[in-house]
C-alpha cells in the first residue's frame, strides 16, 4: 500500500443473516489473526438482531464488531430504530452512517448523517461515513460536487482520523460487480483526501478512506494498491467467511 495509515477492513451485512449465520461470524473471528492482525483492523457490520452475541462470539479475536445505522438521538419515542448507546451497550465499536441505501430508501439528508455521526461519536464509536454519487450524476459530470457536498455536510466536526472513517462508494458499484476504473477511484480519493486535509488540517491526512462497491478476493489487492485508499467496505462478499478471508488476505 502506498500509505503509512493503518488499513480497515469493514464488511457490512445488510440485512442478511439470522441465528444460524454464527457460524460464519465465528469462522470470520478465527480468521481474523496475527500476523496480518497486527497490521490492519478488520470489522464485521451484521445486523442489529445479531450485535450483541457476535461481539460475544468475537471475545478472543481482533474481528470488531459494529452497527450500519443508529438513530441521531439517545433514546425515546422512535419506533424500529436504534441508537449509539444501544450499540455501545452491545460492546459495539464502530457504527456505518450514511449508506446509499438509507440515504435512498430512507430519504436520509447530508443533515441527518451528521447527527447520526455525532450521537455516534458521543458514545464512543467510531463512524464509517458513506459517500458516493448515483449514476446519474457520474454520467453528467458531478461525481466530485457530489464529494464536495456529501463530506462537507456528512462529516461533523467532532470528526478525527481515531472517531472516524470515509467511505467511497459510488451508488452504481453497489451489488452491481462494477467499479470505476483505478484512475476514477485515485482521483475521487486524491480530492477526498485535499477536501479532508483543508477542513481538519494535518489530522485529515490520517482519516481513513475506504472503497466500497462490488469489492470481492479477486479484485481486492488491486484496489488496495491505489493511492488513498486505505482499506475496503465489502457488502455482498463478507457473508460468506471463505469470501471475506480472501479478501482480508490480499491486505
Ligand atoms: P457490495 O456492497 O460489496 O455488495 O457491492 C458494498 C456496500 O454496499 O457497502
Amino acid at each position: 500500500m502506498a500509505t503509512k495509515i493503518r488499513p480497515l477492513l469493514a464488511g457490512n451485512w445488510k440485512m442478511n443473516g439470522t441465528r444460524a449465520s454464527l457460524d460464519q461470524i465465528k469462522a470470520i473471528a478465527d480468521g481474523v489473526k496475527a500476523p496480518l492482525s497486527e497490521k490492519i483492523d478488520t470489522l464485521l457490520c451484521p445486523p442489529a438482531s445479531l450485535l450483541y452475541v457476535a461481539t460475544a462470539l468475537c471475545d478472543d479475536s481482533p474481528l470488531a464488531i459494529g452497527a450500519q445505522d443508529c438513530h441521531q438521538q439517545i433514546n425515546g419515542p422512535h419506533t424500529g430504530d436504534i441508537s449509539a448507546e444501544m450499540i455501545a451497550d452491545c460492546f459495539g465499536t464502530h457504527v456505518i452512517v450514511g449508506h446509499s441505501e438509507r440515504r435512498r430508501n430512507h430519504a436520509e439528508s447530508d443533515m441527518l448523517v451528521r447527527a447520526k455521526a455525532e450521537a455516534a461519536h458521543a458514545f464512543g464509536l467510531t463512524t464509517i461515513i458513506c459517500i458516493g454519487e448515483t449514476a446519474y450524476e457520474r454520467n453528467s459530470g458531478q461525481t466530485l460536487d457530489v464529494l464536495k457536498r456529501e463530506l462537507g455536510a456528512s462529516v461533523p466536526e467532532s470528526s478525527t482520523s481515531e472517531t472516524t472513517v470515509i467511505a467511497y462508494e459510488p451508488v452504481w458499484a453497489i451489488g452491481s460487480g462494477q467499479i470505476p476504473t483505478r484512475a476514477d477511484i485515485e482521483e475521487a480519493h486524491a480530492f477526498m483526501r485535499d477536501e479532508l486535509v483543508e477542513r481538519f488540517g494535518t489530522d485529515g491526512r490520517n482519516i481513513r478512506l475506504l472503497y466500497g462497491g462490488s469489492v470481492n478476493g479477486d479484485n481486492a489487492a488491486e484496489l488496495l494498491a491505489i493511492s488513498n485508499v486505505n482499506g475496503l467496505l465489502v457488502g455482498g462478499h463478507s457473508l460468506k467467511a471463505v469470501d471475506f478471508l480472501a479478501i482480508y488476505g490480499a491486505f
